[in-house]
């Protein structure tokens, strides 16, 4: 019998699990795919969701890494501004 539909369907219904007692799956073929098929979309979800989350913080962390490499260029640039100032001679 099925534990999800509760129906007794024929062993053929069942497919082989090996850790169960009878060998056999305590779903039956139809309700095991809806199982699976559940499963994979959650599955599904919680990848998609971890990889926004995952892909924000990059970015953020990229965009802080960047604001500060910018920054820093821009000092540089600043001084070799007034260096250049100071060397070339008018
Ligand atoms: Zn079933």
């Amino acid at each position: 019998m099925c534990k999800k539909c509760k129906e007794s369907k024929h062993l053929l219904d069942f497919g082989k699990d090996k850790s169960q007692k009878d060998g056999l799956n305590k779903f039956c073929k139809t309700c095991k795919r809806q199982i699976d098929k559940k499963s994979c979309t959650k599955n599904k979800i919680d990848r998609s969701l971890y990889l926004k989350k995952y892909y924000k913080e990059n970015k953020d962390r990229y965009n802080n890494k960047y604001k500060e490499e910018y920054r820093k260029d821009y000092k540089n640039k600043q001084k070799e501004k007034k260096l250049q100032k100071r060397i070339l001679p008018k």
